[in-house]
């Protein structure tokens, strides 16, 4: 393999071309959007800087292998930092939890709620180190491409007892309602429902605990900024606003890719890193193959869509950590309201980002950037008109931070917008406006997943959210390393 095109510049798709470009294969990257990033797009109004989506950056020795592979240094790029406390979870009650790994205040913490639950958070973390060396050390970063692969892995998925909820498992261990949603809302960072989503996925809550929560320098932007910079340096090729718009097949083999703008492009293999949905129905048109694969995939389960809220306000807040979550006052029923039953419901829990907490270079001297972000069902189950949802919703967000943490808050702003369902699809096309693509439960985790290498067509390969492991910036690098490990073990 000599040339190779990458579909898209999400993290996935750049960790991808990294790794093509330092093997030597000439990658092109083709970019719908002006700017790369994907999910991690990011506006700059007013002086404030908004990350649009990843705030929460862990596992950042599989980001350092990409500059490593060539024997460079990432520091040279993008400047980490540990964040702490991870979260600052608080209650419509006033019980407030900070969260980290640092176990003695982690005790602490959890005493303060139910002193009897930190014995059982103790055989919690048992259990999650044996999940994470099992699903993201020894399974995280190869590909599942047959059967097999899976009947290999059942005897620890069984061990595990990988067909229970992450809640499941963590309430056999935890009594306090408050903590067991502490220890299992990790799930939704990936779009997965903590009742339904796999107790494997209790490997986040491990993975944090092992390698920390970071932060970078000027936003999650400078990391995707530091992956373009270090692709280009390598030979590498990123075109931006140019959106792919066909992939031409012969036979079971790619041939080559189209272009908006009427490029043509001649390749060896083709990576997509765009929607799985939109990469299979819509890009792979001609192939038989593919659109019987396309009618396979929108019968599957699709992750909830998100609602954002962008605000700078004035005045600082340092008693506001950089990551909060709100919950609401149902934990279980607004899981249910939005993976299942389709309904926007008056109450809701949200995530606070406050990246200026850690680095005041987000926003203007004196002054604060934040998102709200509030999980909502995506537009298959909730086909709503957001032009008319989103004030009303924008609104009763800002209500509710107001009341909980800064009592001026209206009085305060400087500059907001909002990101609702129906962006995700039009700007990302997003099936579904799914903010993670594939939802995460057993049946659709590993090789129930799209597979990073097609079935029919031997040089079209995947990448990113859709594909195994799945969404998070530590999963879309895994599949990039997945799906790379399958690409060049071709080439050989
Ligand atoms: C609001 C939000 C917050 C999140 N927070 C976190 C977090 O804190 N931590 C974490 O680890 N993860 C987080 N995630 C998840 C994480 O951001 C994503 O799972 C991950 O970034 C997805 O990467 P990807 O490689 O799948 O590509 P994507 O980000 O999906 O990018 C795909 C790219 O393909 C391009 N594309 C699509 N169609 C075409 C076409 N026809 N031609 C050319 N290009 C095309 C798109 O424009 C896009 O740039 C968050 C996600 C969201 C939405």
């Amino acid at each position: 393999m000599k040339r190779a095109v990458v579909v898209g510049a999400g993290i996935g798709g750049l960790a991808l071309a990294i790794r093509l470009q330092s093997a030597g294969v000439e990658t092109m990257v083709l970019e719908a959007r002006d700017k790369p990033g994907g999910r991690a797009y990011f506006w700059e109004r007013d002086g404030f800087t908004f990350d649009a989506g990843p705030t929460v950056i862990t596992a950042p020795e599989a980001l350092r292998e990409l500059w490593q592979l060539s024997g460079h240094d990432m520091a040279a790029d993008v400047k980490l930092k540990p964040v702490t406390p991870f979260y600052r979870l608080s209650w419509p009650d006033g019980t407030r939890f900070d969260y980290s790994n640092d176990d003695h205040q982690l005790a602490a913490e959890i005493a303060r709620l139910e002193p009897q639950d930190v014995a059982g958070y103790g055989r919690f973390l048992e259990y999650a180190a044996g999940v994470y060396e099992e699903g993201y050390v020894r399974l995280g970063h190869v590909a599942f491409q047959d059967v097999m692969a899976m009947v290999r892995a059942a005897p620890a998925l069984a061990k595990y007892g990988a067909w229970r909820s992450v809640y499941a498992k963590v309430a056999s261990f935890i009594r306090n309602e408050k903590l067991r949603q502490a220890f299992s809302f990790h799930t939704l960072l990936v779009g997965g429902n903590p009742m339904t989503a796999s107790a494997i996925y209790a490997l986040i809550h491990q993975l944090e605990r092992q390698s920390g929560v970071w932060w970078a320098e000027g936003g999650t932007n400078r990391l995707v900024a530091g992956m373009v910079r270090h692709f280009e340096r390598l030979g590498g090729v990123l075109r931006l606003g140019d959106p792919v718009t066909g992939i031409d097949t012969l036979g079971d083999l790619v041939t080559g890719v189209r272009t908006a703008s009427g490029r043509e492009l001649q390749v060896d293999a083709l990576a997509c890193n765009a929607d799985v949905v939109h990469g299979y129905r819509d890009l792979l048109k001609g192939s038989r193959s593919s659109q019987r694969a396309a009618q396979a995939l929108v019968r599957k389960r699709f992750s909830p869509s998100l609602f954002l809220v962008h605000f700078g306000v004035r005045g600082t807040f340092p008693d506001i950590a950089h990551h909060s979550v709100l919950f609401g006052p149902r934990y279980q029923g607004l899981l249910a309201d939005i993976f299942d039953h389709g309904v926007l419901s008056e109450d809701f829990s949200l995530y606070l980002h406050h990246p200026s907490a850690s680095d005041p270079t987000m926003a203007p001297a004196g002054h604060a950037t934040f998102y709200a972000l509030v999980p909502v069902p995506h537009l298959g189950k909730f086909p709503a008109d957001w032009r008319e949802i989103a004030p009303i919703l924008e609104e009763r967000i800002l209500a509710e931070i107001q009341r909980r943490l800064i009592p001026d808050l209206k009085d305060r702003i400087v500059t907001k917008f909002s990101y609702a369902p129906p962006d995700f699809r039009d700007d990302l096309g997003a099936h579904l406006g799914s903010a993670f693509s594939l939802e995460p439960i057993l049946t659709q985790s590993a090789w129930f997943r799209t597979h990073n290498r097609d079935d029919a067509i031997h040089n079209l390969f995947f990448v990113g959210a859709g594909t195994h492991p799945g969404a998070g910036i530590p999963g879309v690098v895994g599949s990039a390393k997945a799906t790379a490990a399958l690409m060049l073990g071709d080439g050989k």
